[in-house]
């Protein structure tokens, strides 16, 4: 029997991710030029897609990376002079600033502790940070941040670049792309593909500054993926480097598929999915949710600490049931579980799996 998989990236694959292989492969995709018109026409192709389903407008374009952290790397060298301000509550928010710093950046942070959220009250942006990164759903603690209050910040502080890591979440967040300069994700997790793809959304004034920082002698915004390029060859949608073709054609399918079925309503079964959970583990003498404010806790990774049993235990009788969950992150591997709530898992399954950790 097949397992399920709660893990939070790489997650269950989306059901339809195999006739779409298999389509790929009998038009033999992995063989075709990255510079042929049946090239173009699959980027195009996913690009509407994904405009659709996440409202992206005319002034953001969509490019293609090896992974999200590339665009970690890849934003800060292209947006950044001098100073990157970042919200830190976790493990991945962590990286984002641990990257500004080995870039040289002058990086200032907010720490939460791990477990608690961001609202825009609690934020004063330091008056030269020039790019404010955010991270939508922090996958190692469970905590989310409401788009709303991403929106909020901005309109505080219109001049500055925003940025907003959605890796872990996309296509969930209901992002205001006239509010949000740039934000990108990775396709093994809410996607429901295998890793290997990173795709990052961005607009004119984050073109405009890295063509800005481009023509100083003292700076450099790296040499691969520069915003510039990327620009350049998307506007005949071509990319610089060869890209991974069969990727960009099976996400084109796959947002298809999500847009067939509505973000809405995609959105809504995500909320329908997560509730179920929460019940679950607010009303159980075993489990707790993590996150105690309700309005930070992640409608795609729910972070449960196991009480008297352990992780280990509750791994390995979901498994027994071919469900497979995730552990907790780091050093809280020894006290919680992670459960992915993405579009690949359907509600019965979850239901399922909440029977399973009853035992
Ligand atoms: C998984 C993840 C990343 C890194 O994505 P890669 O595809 O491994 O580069 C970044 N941010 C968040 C929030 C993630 O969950």
């Amino acid at each position: 029997m097949k397992n399920i998989y709660f893990t939070p990236g790489p997650a269950e694959l989306y059901p339809t991710f195999y006739q779409h292989l298999q389509t790929a492969m009998d038009e033999q995709i992995g063989s075709i030029s990255h510079r042929s018109k049946q090239f173009r026409d699959i980027y195009r192709f996913a690009d509407e897609q994904l405009r659709t389903l996440l409202s992206i407008p005319d002034s953001h374009g969509i490019f293609f990376t090896g992974s999200a952290s590339e665009v970690w790397e890849r934003v800060l060298f292209n947006c950044v002079e001098h100073e990157s301000f970042h919200l830190v509550n976790g493990s991945f928010s962590q990286k984002f600033y641990d990257y500004a710093g080995a870039l040289h950046k002058h990086a200032h942070v907010l720490n939460k502790p791990f477990g608690e959220g961001f609202d825009a009250a609690d934020i004063d942006v330091p008056e030269y940070a020039e790019l404010v990164c955010l991270t939508h759903n922090e996958t190692s603690s469970g905590v989310q941040m409401k788009p709303a209050e991403m929106h909020k910040l901005k309109r505080k502080y219109p001049k500055k670049l925003f940025c907003v890591d959605m890796v872990s979440s996309a296509p969930y967040p209901d992002l205001d792309f006239s509010l949000i300069d740039s934000a990108f994700f990775s396709v093994q997790k809410a996607f429901g593909m295998p890793a290997g793809l990173g795709v990052w959304i961005s607009n004119q004034a984050c073109l405009e500054k890295a063509e800005y920082l481009q023509k100083s002698d003292s700076m450099t915004i790296g040499a691969h993926h520069t915003l510039p390029t990327l620009w350049k060859h998307y506007k005949d949608f071509e990319t610089p480097a060869t890209p991974n073709v069969l990727f960009i054609y099976l996400l084109g399918k796959i947002a298809e598929d999500f847009n067939r079925i509505g973000i809405d309503t995609i959105r809504k079964q995500t909320e329908e999915k997560a509730r179920m959970l929460y019940k679950f583990l607010e009303t159980s003498d075993t489990y707790e949710p993590f996150v105690k404010q309700e309005r930070h806790r992640s409608q795609t990774v729910v972070v449960a600490t196991t009480g008297r049993k352990s992780p280990a235990d509750v791994i390995s009788t979901a498994k027994a049931a071919n469900m497979i969950v995730g552990s907790g992150y780091g050093k809280f591997k020894e006290s919680q579980i992670r459960i992915a709530n993405f579009p690949a898992v359907s509600a019965d399954q979850v239901a399922a799996l909440i029977e399973a950790l009853k035992k």
